[in-house]
């Protein structure tokens, strides 16, 4: 079969890895048909298996191992980076990610002739810093724009640029991009970020007991206008920058179009769990999801066992640093305009959005 692309997704189970992983090899997306590899540590997942894709077990913070599975695709054209790690430090995790990103590079760039394009997904952090330095350092004002100087404070996405531009610049003709998404929706359960399945997860279990579906978080998290940045429409911004030419070589914030408040998604959440009280409650909302689901494992455990779920356990899907910390602070905005005019129109309406992940988990039976 002849194809016109070769995608090698890293990241291939994750939150957009698995929308990249569905999309490309659709007859109908831009620069196909697409022959695609896609690399993760874990096996393979059932919920990833029906995607026509090459799938390859590598760690890629392995520096041999990476050489030595990644560097015989001769044929790969384009690279989408969208993977990382987390440390405890933000030095620890540039130091991570870069040496993932270079091991990847190394292993592709000089052995793959016809490479063309270098997708990079990073994130808002780079506006407002790492989670570690959040409200301890003086962030940009939002709505943030892709133009803004870089802080001084040491930030993983920075580091992968740079590792970026430095390993791209040694060959000639391959052109990049970097994405640049608020909280994603999207359906991963094996991803270390995903608000959806998270607070679907609290939901089934406040189902399970009979108690209400408190918010936890701030009365501005609640209220203020926040965005979210859906995982198709993402992966079809990366397909997007491969094959447009007004594109590369630049950086693009990329979000839904819209804005929602918390507030009425809650009400979506309980409704798609069928609670009836559910909502913000003073005192009760600043306890943390942390603390509030530390003993819950077993209860997980009976929720998986009567709804024959899928066997994930509560600490890989309950990902309550990430809901704690999105609920703390004010929603802020990524500007668009960028990406429009340079040709991208592409958008999600984010109530929609997030019903339509809810419910591809529950299909799936990552949720009741
Ligand atoms: P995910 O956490 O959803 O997915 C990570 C993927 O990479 C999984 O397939 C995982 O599978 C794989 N992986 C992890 N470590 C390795 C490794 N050492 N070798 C090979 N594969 C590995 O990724 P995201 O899409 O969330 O993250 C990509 C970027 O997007 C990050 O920079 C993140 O900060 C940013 N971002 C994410 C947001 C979100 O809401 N999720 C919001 C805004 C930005 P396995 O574990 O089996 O290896």
């Amino acid at each position: 079969r002849g194809y016109q692309s070769v995608a090698l997704i890293l990241g291939v189970t994750g939150i957009v890895g698995n929308s990249l992983a569905e999309i490309l090899p659709l007859s109908d997306t831009p620069g196909g048909p697409w022959k695609v590899y896609g690399v993760a540590r874990r096996s393979r997942p059932s919920w990833n298996e029906d995607h026509p894709v090459e799938y390859i077990q590598c760690d890629i913070s392995s520096t041999v191992e990476t050489q030595s599975k990644l560097s015989k695709l001769t044929d790969v054209t384009h690279i989408f980076y969208v993977t990382w790690a987390s440390k405890s430090t933000e030095e620890e995790n540039c130091e991570i990610n870069g040496l993932m990103f270079r091991n990847v590079l190394q292993a592709v760039i000089p052995n793959a002739a016809n490479l063309r394009h270098v997708c990079l997904q990073t994130g808002a952090k780079q506006y407002v810093g790492p989670f570690e330095l959040f409200g301890k350092i003086e962030a940009h004002d939002s709505p943030f724009t892709e133009d803004l100087p870089r802080s001084r404070f040491p930030n993983f996405y920075h580091t992968l640029e740079d590792v970026m531009f430095e390993e791209v610049a040694k060959k000639e003709g391959v052109t990049w991009s970097v994405h640049r998404p608020g909280v994603i929706f999207g359906f991963s359960p094996y991803s270390l970020m995903n608000m959806i399945v998270t607070i679907s997860v609290y939901a089934a279990i406040c189902k399970h007991e009979g108690v209400p579906l408190i918010f936890r978080g701030s009365k501005e998290a609640w209220n203020s206008y926040s965005i979210a940045s859906d995982a198709d429409l993402i992966a079809e911004h990366e397909i997007w920058a491969c094959v447009d030419p007004n594109a590369q070589n630049e950086a693009f914030n990329i979000q839904n179009g819209d804005l929602f408040k918390w507030k009425h998604l809650w009400t979506i959440l309980a409704e798609e769990f069928g609670i009836e009280k559910y909502g913000f409650e003073e005192g009760e909302s600043s306890v943390t999801f942390a603390e509030k689901m530390k003993d819950k494992g077993p209860v997980w455990e009976e929720i998986v066992r009567e709804n024959q779920l899928l066997p994930n356990k509560l600490e890989q899907v309950g990902g309550w640093w990430f809901a704690d910390f999105v609920f703390s602070i004010p929603g802020s905005v990524l500007c668009l305009n960028k990406s429009k005019e340079h040709g991208f129109l592409g958008f999600r309406n984010s109530k929609k959005s997030f019903v339509s992940w809810i419910d591809k988990m529950k299909a799936y039976k990552v949720v009741p």
